[in-house]
């Protein structure tokens, strides 16, 4: 660790990521700012109010076929019943339906008073006549009452909660909120994002590195990550590797609800930003995480000035000084930084979202070190199935840019055979 600013704290994979969850569960009792977006606008967005149905769901018992709206024990009988009216979806309700006859229906129409199933129209015998028309539902055939219905109000009654405050809208809530009447939806603002990239060695994304220098990459990455999980990406300009730079971009920063930094935390003579942070009062959660990639991450928070923070929390903001090389930041944003950015969104389920896969091929490990290997997950086959994607390191953004998921090998491990279900943590 850098001038040795925090007594060092570095613990397992399990209790960083326990006390993450914790810290997070504590953001959440303080909600964000309200604002109001468009429907069609708010993908990605968070309810900053329950969602409720303003009228039964569906507002009239439906028919989900075409067909012949029946009484089921009258169909049963297999007799010929009398078609005595028709309705398709968008006509007001019909009915009642007359003893010993049916009423033709679309997909969609309201149920004619008195049917209490729909046979299909696939499945009937017609008979009779132009004028006077007949079905029949084959011997071989069956019909049960409710077949083919949605009762009214089944999917919901009005006024139920359907969704509550903090779930995160996608296109199905979209779907939902547009079948109550939303056209706009009171959604939380979103959290704002500082991400500051230190090194002498960085250059912009647009300039030709000279000998030496590499491009900034990684903060590219984190705020496309970012805006993934609910934020609002904001990109300081490049901090060089001295107090005086890192003093001044951590003061500017300290507008944002969030601060990620990347480099600089880990135990070289350059590596300033832990004393840097120390300097405005920081408070160390922790200072590493024994994971690889992702070993030197630390986590805290610091206070700021109320008056110049937009939302965040008690006049603290946490902060994450996540390690340069892009494939550790991505690693440890994931598995911490997502969670304290999805509770400082408001969002409802916060942890990285893990999943298991059958591994193709067998895998070393390092005990001691929970790891997080770059891999390849195909979901085609009848299980997911894994590979680990080669690769030189975690600077190495080809491999990680052909990777759909990490493999957790865990600390305990010595090695995973092929064949063997494992964790993926999915990007
Ligand atoms: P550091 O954590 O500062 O010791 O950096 C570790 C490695 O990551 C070094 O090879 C850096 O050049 C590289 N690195 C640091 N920041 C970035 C960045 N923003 N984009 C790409 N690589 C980076
Ligand atoms: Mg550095």
């Amino acid at each position: 660790m850098g001038s040795g600013s925090a007594s060092p704290n570095v613990l397992s994979f399990e209790a960083a990521a326990e006390l993450v969850a914790a810290r997070a569960a504590q953001l959440m009792r303080v909600r964000p700012a309200v604002e109001r977006v468009q429907l069609g606008r708010a993908a990605g967005r968070v309810f900053a109010e329950g969602l409720r149905a303003d009228s039964d769901q569906p507002p009239f018992a439906r028919s989900t076929r075409d067909g012949f709206a029946c009484r089921a024990t009258e169909a049963s009988k297999h007799r010929a019943l009398a078609v005595a009216g028709s309705i398709r979806a968008g006509e007001a309700p019909a009915g009642p339906l007359p003893p010993g006859a049916v009423w033709e229906i679309m997909t969609g129409a309201p149920v004619p008073a008195g049917a209490d199933a729909v046979i299909m129209l696939e499945y009937v015998e017609a008979g009779g006549n132009p004028a006077e028309r007949t079905i029949r539902l084959p011997a071989e055939r069956a019909i049960q009452k409710g077949e083919n219905i949605v009762a009214r109000g089944a999917q919901a009654r009005k006024g139920d909660q359907l969704l509550p405050v903090g779930t995160p809208i996608g296109a199905g809530q979209i779907a939902l909120a547009a079948s109550c009447g939303c056209a706009e939806l009171k959604v939380f603002a979103r959290p704002r994002v500082a991400i500051l990239a230190t090194g002498d060695e960085l250059v912009t994304i647009n300039s030709k590195p000279g000998p030496g220098q590499i491009r900034n990459s990684s903060n590219a990455m984190l705020a496309a990550m970012v805006e993934a999980a609910g934020g609002e990406p904001w990109l300081l300009p490049i901090a060089r590797d001295t107090a005086k730079a890192l003093d001044a971009a951590l003061a500017r920063a300290a507008e944002a609800d969030l601060l990620l930094i990347t480099g600089g935390v880990s135990a070289g003579k350059f590596d300033l930003v832990e004393p840097a942070l120390a300097r405005t009062g920081a408070r160390f959660h922790f200072t590493g995480v024994r994971i690889q990639p992702g070993k030197p991450l630390v986590f805290g928070d610091r206070p700021v000035k109320e008056a110049r923070m937009s939302k965040t929390r008690r006049g603290r903001q946490c902060f994450f000084g996540l390690p340069g090389n892009p494939v550790s930041s991505a690693v440890t944003f994931l598995l911490f930084g997502a969670p304290v950015l999805a509770a400082l969104a408001g969002r409802l389920h916060r942890g990285p979202r893990f999943a298991l896969a059958r591994l193709a091929e067998n895998v070393k490990a390092k005990p001691g070190l929970t790891r997080f290997l770059p891999a390849a997950c195909t979901f085609s086959g009848s299980a997911p199935q894994v590979q680990p994607v080669a690769w030189q390191g975690s600077g190495d953004l080809a491999a990680m840019a052909r990777a759909n998921c990490f493999l957790v090998v865990p600390e305990e491990a010595d090695r995973i055979k092929a064949g063997e279900i494992v964790r993926i943590l999915l990007i």
